[in-house]
């Protein structure tokens, strides 16, 4: 339930709402827009909700029951779009950011070298992999706390800001001496004592969606961070798993003007893992940003045929160039800069 306040509401009255609220035995979620302030109960108690309690109550415009379970991320809750600091931009905000990187962080000069051309072709951020969720148990599982040092030195070099994915709740804290944002890999995605552990820190983190997630999972899923205190969550699509076997996943454009309208957090798009091939990447990169993406994330290699993990689907620089390129293009068509 969210009650909306009149815009000429007292601040009194506001602390009324809240009080009344904290007396039923639920959280108040206070979102102050320019309009209205909307202040929305979280929580599970014994005491049944009756609208009409604070449907009578002084400053209140109306009161609207909010059928969706989750709260924090809904866009009933904070109708403002949440915008996330990244490398002195704000990831949700017109301008689309782009993370770019390979998918594996392979070797020092590897992720230095990729760093400064990333940077130079227009990322705003490096992504890269030191630990690594395979398959395969014999895969490469990604070099661990050296890679996260290699990153940190590419960073900076670059000046890059480092996106890298979190495995497990015991490496949270080591990962965070190192990156800016933490990923959260599809298969974590339902991984909740890591979705808590991580809502426990005050850094920004990129939640992919699980393969045969749906919106509503990856929405639940992100409301287990939210809940933990850090408001500092960006979603990602990155293909599911469907029938079809001519890509490696689905990318589901549907997913992101639907995240658009149901949330307030920004919505990132992954053609990279997406599609599984880099000949499909940039049209599919070109098709999320027109979809109203707020940001990329791709995966690029100097020689893909050599890559660790993921080589398929990574783009060459060049080629990285030209989808920024041709991603500004659609930028500018929707309104939107890159
Ligand atoms: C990755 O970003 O390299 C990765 C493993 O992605 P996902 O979790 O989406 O498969
Ligand atoms: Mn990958």
């Amino acid at each position: 339930m969210i009650v909306v306040m009149k815009p000429e509401a007292r601040s009194r009255e506001i602390s009324e709402v809240i009080a009344r609220i904290e007396s039923d035995g639920y959280r108040a979620h206070l979102s102050q827009g320019e309009q209205h302030t909307i202040i929305g109960l979280v929580g599970e108690s014994p005491t049944p909700l009756r609208e009409e309690h604070y449907s009578s109550m002084g400053g209140v415009q109306k009161v609207v029951r909010i059928s969706a379970p989750y709260k924090l991320a809904s866009r009933h809750f904070h109708p403002l779009d949440t915008r996330i600091p990244l490398n002195g931009s704000q990831m949700g905000d017109e301008k689309i950011l782009v993370i770019a990187g390979p998918c594996s962080v392979e070797s020092r000069e590897q992720i230095i070298e990729m760093a400064c051309m990333m940077k130079e072709a227009g990322a705003t951020a490096l992504r890269g992999g030191a630990f690594k969720p395979r398959t395969s148990p014999y895969s490469f599982q990604g070099h661990g706390e050296k890679g996260l040092q290699w990153l940190a030195e590419a960073r900076e070099r670059s000046g890059l800001p480092v996106v890298t994915e979190v495995m497990d709740t015991a490496q949270v804290e080591m990962v965070c001496q190192y990156a800016d944002v933490l990923q959260i890999g599809a298969r974590n995605m339902q991984n909740f004592s890591l979705l808590n552990r991580v809502g426990e820190t005050q850094r920004a983190v990129l939640l992919k969606r699980g393969m045969s997630s749906t919106v509503e999972d990856l929405l639940m899923s992100a409301e287990y961070v939210l809940a933990n205190g850090n408001k500092r969550v960006m979603l990602c699509e990155r293909g599911i798993r469907t029938f079809e076997k001519a890509t490696r996943n689905t990318f589901d454009v549907n997913a992101i003007p639907v995240l658009k309208a149901l949330t307030h957090l920004p919505v990132i798009a992954d053609p990279s893992h997406g599609t599984g091939y880099s000949e499909y990447v940039t049209p599919i990169a070109r098709a999320a940003i027109a979809a109203g993406a707020d940001g990329l994330i791709v995966e690029v290699h100097p020689s893909p045929e050599k890559a660790y993990s993921d080589g398929r689907q990574s783009l060459k620089p060049e080629q990285f160039k030209e989808m920024m390129e041709q991603v500004r293009r659609v930028a500018d068509a929707v309104g939107r800069k890159a």
